[in-house]
């Protein structure tokens, strides 16, 4: 007989047992998130459970709340739910996604889009985390992260605490005061990077956009077809047209019809509708390899690409376009 391998922990006792509820379970993890991040310059392992706990968090905190409007909208499909499945734990749950859009549209729970997009992307990086480990740039994670925190915490506090029995309510308050704390050093590392880089960004604003990765106005577009970089998590894309279509991704609802061939420089780098550069409050079009903003642009019924109309112009015809079509007649 093989000899029995020594246990690496005592046997949990009976009284010792796990025993969470969501709401202090995802508290606790929220902790450890602002632990791993608070020192700033965090190591690649730090930023890796700072990733984990955090999509755990938010997966059971917005679970949670919903769980308070009915069990069922956890589950994936809410139809063919079954309660005795559900109290054991048997059953496939709905994606962070999919539970923003039920707090929504079901619980009339606001949800700002910075918070939506902020854990539309954590969840991706912890999915990425699971496959072929993590790829973010740190300030990235870190600045995602903040967002995260700062959502979730205030979350809590208006849509949890609310449904907790008085004393739970208090205990968790006060640990989310001691993580709001941390959580502020977190964001002071962000705030000193922020303003060192205002200084530098001053003469490009009128062609520096929020970054589709860390969500700070930072990526700096229009140096030509290549590789546009964000001055703050230095994520770099090798052309212009990649930067392009990552940001179309993020900000516009149809990727593919806003990002088009510029009329000035050719390259498909040119984001339609959707782009809003530093300190402006209105979207324009703005190409992300030669840097030039339109005020008004209109696709071409021949070729289909976008041009410059000239006023009262109703051919709809770009100048390619326009003479091969006048040969016709
Ligand atoms: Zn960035
Ligand atoms: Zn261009
Ligand atoms: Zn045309």
């Amino acid at each position: 007989m093989p000899e029995k391998m020594p246990k690496q922990e005592p046997a949990p006792q009976p009284t010792s047992e796990v025993n969470y509820p969501p709401v202090e379970n995802g508290v606790d993890y929220l902790d450890s998130v602002a632990d791993h991040l608070r020192f700033g310059q965090p190591s690649p392992r730090n930023l890796k459970y700072a990733v984990l706990h955090l999509q755990a968090a938010a997966e059971l905190l917005l679970k949670a709340r919903l769980q308070q409007e009915h069990w069922s909208l956890v589950v994936k499909d809410p139809g063919a739910a079954k309660r005795d499945r559900f109290e054991a734990g048997d059953f496939d749950s709905c994606t962070t996604t999919g539970a923003i859009a039920r707090l929504k549209d079901i619980a009339g729970v606001t949800v700002d889009d910075k918070s939506a997009k902020s854990l539309a992307i954590l969840s991706k990086w912890r999915n990425a985390l699971q496959h072929y480990g993590l790829k973010a740039p740190a300030p990235a994670v870190e600045t995602r992260a903040a967002q995260v925190l700062d959502f979730l915490l205030e979350f809590i506090h208006g849509e949890l605490l609310p449904a907790l029995p008085g004393a739970k309510a208090s205990a968790v308050e006060e640990d989310l005061v001691a993580i709001g704390m941390k959580v502020r050093q977190i964001k002071t590392f962000i705030d000193t990077r922020q303003k060192r880089l205002d200084a530098e960004l001053r003469d490009v604003t009128n062609r520096t956009v929020e970054c589709p990765f860390c969500g700070s106005f930072a990526l700096v577009v229009g140096q030509g077809p290549l590789s546009p970089s964000c001055r703050f998590c230095h994520t770099a894309w090798n052309e212009a047209t990649f930067a392009a279509a990552a940001y179309a991704e993020v900000f516009s609802p149809d990727a593919e019809a806003a990002l088009q061939t510029c009329p000035t420089c050719s390259n498909l780098a040119l984001v339609v509708d959707w782009a809003r550069v530093l300190h402006a409050t209105e979207l324009k079009h703005l190409c992300f390899a030669c840097g030039e903003a339109f005020d008004h642009l209109a696709q071409c019924h021949g070729c289909l690409d976008m041009y410059v109309p000239s006023p009262n112009e109703d051919v709809h015809l770009c100048k390619d376009c326009l003479p091969a079509r006048l040969e016709k007649f």
